[in-house]
């Protein structure tokens, strides 16, 4: 075995403390602590003046020890000082607690410091510095620190597992892929992350390091893809049609929903489970899809299953369904967490014996005791908001069902490679016709009074309005704000006007009773969280206020504004927000001059990088160590087609040269997944 896949103990100076603290990081192996990328680097030829240091900011300094003082104690902590000088100015050299790092200081030697500079009666100090003697290489890394880890620990034992890793040579990418995408071997690569000859070596180091993050990560996703593939599952007969379904729609399919619909279609008459991705933008009519893809599979005799992430977009999706459906002589069903025992009972009795041939609901039709009497098609809408987990719990439910997952955030192109990278992808791209783009506005709140009597006109003449509250979380205190600002505007702005409140902390039924109302135009107004963001539809609606519009991502906005604009009526979408920044008035441009939900994403990418996507939002992907979303997009999609053409050389990855790709592979994923 080489030496560096031993335990960190095996490092000198590694206790059974050192080892725990590195343990909490992951860090187990001299390999994993060399994959301990630093965050950045000091470079210590970037010294400056004594004089030109400013107090409470860190800088490199060029110092003399001129002296080496007695130490302070104060209370427990010991406080070691040595006076020094750049040849112009003097400064304290201030250093806490550390005698170690205060004993290897030494008189009239010349060292290079970095730490926060602090000035104070006594004149300039620098304090717990890192210090660099003179001749040594001036580019050192910065890592992540822990309590209990310091920098000079965490250096010295990456030092030393280089030195282990130099005496056992190893290679993890094959010569060919090297060679042909000019990258450096690992070996310069691991060490010059962390001990670069200069900045150039660093980048290439990063580089090579970051291009082979991508090419296993995407290189597993095609690989699982391809494996799939030889299940077999549910095959539908291509001869069936779904021709009633669209004659008994209320309106034609736009060519992108056609287009969808017979990829899917096309999919289910396979041998091979279907795995795609639908992605359309707000209100590109995914439903309507969704529900000729479920005819489809009761045509040929099989269940189907649509699972929502909230209640109100499962019994939105039932009302639609059911709709297009049971005049066809289709039972459809809706399961959520509310249904009475009693309702539970005969529904449960019902999908068992097939009698429902479209079970609609939350994550409550995955519940153990739920069993179907032929799955075949599972359809997961607005799935980032599910885990993979339940994703997948759902599909255990069929004799590997056919799966369809509908994306209402429209993602880049490149973005969906990495999340997606497993999934077939179809794109409606275009809106139904007749549809006019919504006109949206960008306001301070000093217009507010302006643009509630805007919403009042639209109120006057039969439209339905959306009012979105300033809250992020759903904590009791911006609840608490949420329900005064329902009570202010119904008192004042909307006087006269019947309104609702809905919010994440009502009852299912509650929220039921609010949202059938203002379906039904009970309600003219909704005063509502972002509980409306994903998908609700009424079509009446032709206005949404949307306050402290700063606090969203724009394909947040732009979801939210997608509630308007889906029947024939002009619709607004009127932004306000007292943020007068830079960068938010650049982002209030883009939502009033794009429509488009796709280079939205592409905006909200590149103002905000990746974190908007990855946040919060849990992918089912191992987290990535050295690549950065952003500006590694190009290599992204260079590593793409390395990796179509791998596959197409070799597809089970079984020739020798490409034997340390599968073994990477096999380390980043579940082995059962992949061996
Ligand atoms: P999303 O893709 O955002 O989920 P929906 O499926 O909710 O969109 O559809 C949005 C609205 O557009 C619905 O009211 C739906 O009935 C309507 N719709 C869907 N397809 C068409 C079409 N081809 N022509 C006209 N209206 C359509
Ligand atoms: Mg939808």
């Amino acid at each position: 075995m080489n030496e560096i896949y031993k335990p960190i103990e095996s490092l000198d100076k590694i206790g059974k403390a050192r080892t725990e603290k590195y343990h909490k990081l992951g860090i187990n192996t001299i390999y994993d602590l060399l994959y301990y990328i630093p965050r950045d680097y000091v470079d210590f030829r970037k010294y400056i003046p004594v004089s030109e240091a400013k107090s409470g900011e860190y800088c490199v300094l060029k110092l003399k020890i001129t002296g080496l003082l007695a130490p302070v104690q104060v209370r427990n902590m010991m406080i070691y000082k040595a006076s020094a000088t750049d040849g112009e100015s003097d400064i304290t050299v201030i250093i806490y607690n550390n005698f170690y790092a205060f004993n290897a200081l030494q008189k009239n030697a010349v060292y290079y410091m970095y730490g926060k500079v602090n000035e104070n009666l006594y004149g300039r100090e620098i304090l717990s510095p890192q210090c660099i003697p003179e001749g040594e290489v001036l580019i050192q890394p910065k890592y992540k620190l822990t309590a209990g880890l310091t920098a000079n620990m965490i250096r010295a034992n990456i030092k030393q597992s280089v030195e282990i890793m130099k005496n056992n040579p190893f290679e993890t990418l094959p010569e060919y892929i090297l060679r042909e995408n000019n990258l450096c071997p690992i070996m310069y690569a691991l060490e010059n992350i962390h001990f670069p000859e200069s900045m150039e070596a660093s980048e290439i180091s990063r580089k090579r390091l970051a291009f082979e993050e991508i090419l296993t990560l995407q290189l597993s996703m095609a690989f699982i893809k391809s494996r799939n593939k030889n299940h077999t599952a549910n095959i539908m007969n291509r001869n069936l049609n779904v021709n009633e379904f669209l004659e008994n729609l209320p309106f034609e399919l736009t060519d992108g929903q056609k287009n969808a619909l017979d990829e899917i279609i096309s999919d289910l008459c396979c041998d091979t489970p279907m795995n795609r991705l639908l992605q359309g933008d707000v209100g590109s009519g995914k439903t309507a899809v969704a529900g000729g893809a479920c005819y489809f599979a009761f045509k040929n005799g099989f269940q189907s299953a649509l699972m929502a992430p909230t209640e109100i977009l499962a019994s939105q999706h039932y009302a639609t369904l059911s709709g297009f459906l049971e005049p066809l002589g289709v039972h459809v069903c809706l399961l959520t967490g509310s249904v009475t025992a009693k309702n539970r009972r005969d529904i449960k009795e019902k999908i068992k014996s097939g009698f429902y041939s479209v079970i609609v609901g939350t994550h409550a039709i995955i519940q153990k005791d739920i069993e179907f009497n032929s799955l075949a098609l599972v359809i997961t809408d607005e799935q980032h908001r599910f885990g993979v987990g339940q994703r997948s719990a759902l599909a255990e439910k069929g004799n590997l069902p056919h799966k369809l997952v509908m994306s209402a955030t429209p993602i880049p192109r490149t973005l969906a490679l990495i999340i997606y990278g497993d999934l077939d992808v179809s794109v409606i791209n275009q809106l139904p016709k007749g549809r006019k783009p919504v006109s949206t506005y960008a306001v301070t709140g000093k217009l507010r009074e302006r643009a509630f009597s805007f919403v009042r006109k639209a109120l006057n003449e039969g439209r339905q309005a959306y009012v979105v509250c300033p809250m992020i979380e759903e904590s009791d205190s911006d609840l608490n704000s949420v329900k005064a600002y329902y009570e202010y505007a119904r008192n004042n702005f909307l006087k006269g006007y019947s309104s609702g409140i809905l919010h994440g902390k009502l009852s299912s039924a509650e929220k039921e009773t609010v949202m059938s109302d203002f379906k039904q135009g009970k309600i003219q107004v909704l005063i509502c969280t972002t509980v409306v963001e994903v998908g609700v539809d009424v079509p009446n609606a032709s206005v949404i206020v949307i306050e402290n519009a700063d606090r969203f991502g724009l394909s947040q906005l732009h979801q939210l504004r997608g509630r308007v604009g889906r029947g024939q009526y002009e619709s607004s979408c009127i932004l306000i927000t007292d943020n007068v920044s830079d960068e938010c008035r650049e982002r209030m441009k883009i939502m009033c001059h794009t429509s488009n939900g796709f280079e939205i994403s592409e905006q909200d990418l590149k103002l905000r990088g990746p974190g908007d996507f990855f946040g919060n939002r849990q992918h089912g992907l191992p987290p990535l160590k050295i690549a950065d979303l952003e500006c590694d997009m190009p290599m992204m999609e260079n590593v793409q087609n390395i990796v179509r053409k791998i596959l197409e050389k070799d597809p089970s990855l079984e020739l020798p040269e490409n034997y340390c790709l599968k073994n990477s592979m096999m380390s980043l994923f579940d082995k059962e997944i992949i061996g």
